[in-house]
Formats: C-alpha cells, structure tokens, sequence
C-alpha cells in the first residue's frame, strides 16, 4: 500500500499566531516563527518538521481563519 505524506501551505499574512493548530497536531509539525512576523505583527506558522506531516488535516480544521491548505501525496 503506499504511504501517504502531507504538506501544509500557510498563508501566513492571515495567520494571527493562535498557535492551535500547533496544538492540534499529532506529529509535532508546525511551529510559531520565532524570528519572522507577518504585516500584522503576528508570529505566523511554519512546518518545523515538514518530513513527519501525514496530511491528517487535524491543523487546516481547527485554524479559526482557514490559513491552512494541506495536500497529500502518495509515495511508495
Ligand atoms: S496535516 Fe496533520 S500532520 Fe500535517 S501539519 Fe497538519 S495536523 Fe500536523
Ligand atoms: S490556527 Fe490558524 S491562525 Fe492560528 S496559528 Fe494556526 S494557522 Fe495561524
């Protein structure tokens, strides 16, 4: 069966650094920039650890602000 691995688009000037969806992942993928804010001021997400995302999706449904696009990709 193959894999499937995941990967998240942030659009970081909508993203007002909640930090939920860091919370709601369960492969510790995202974190808050801690050196860059967007034109808001805010510190927004990052994929810390891109390699571990499974595409769950758990961070795009509980972003207050839909920031999140996740897409999947199969690999064998
Ligand atoms: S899709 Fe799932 S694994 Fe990937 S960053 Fe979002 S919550 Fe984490
Ligand atoms: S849940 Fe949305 S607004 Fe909050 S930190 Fe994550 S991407 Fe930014």
């Amino acid at each position: 069966m193959a894999k499937v691995k995941g990967t998240v688009v942030v659009n970081t000037e909508r993203c007002k650094g909640c930090n939920l969806c860091v919370e709601a992942c369960p492969s510790d993928v995202l974190e808050l920039n801690p050196r860059e804010v967007n034109n808001k001021g805010y510190h927004f997400v990052y994929m810390k650890n891109p390699d571990d995302c499974i595409g769950c999706a758990n961070c795009g449904m509980v972003c207050p602000d839909g920031c999140l696009t996740i897409y999947k990709v199969k690999i064998s």
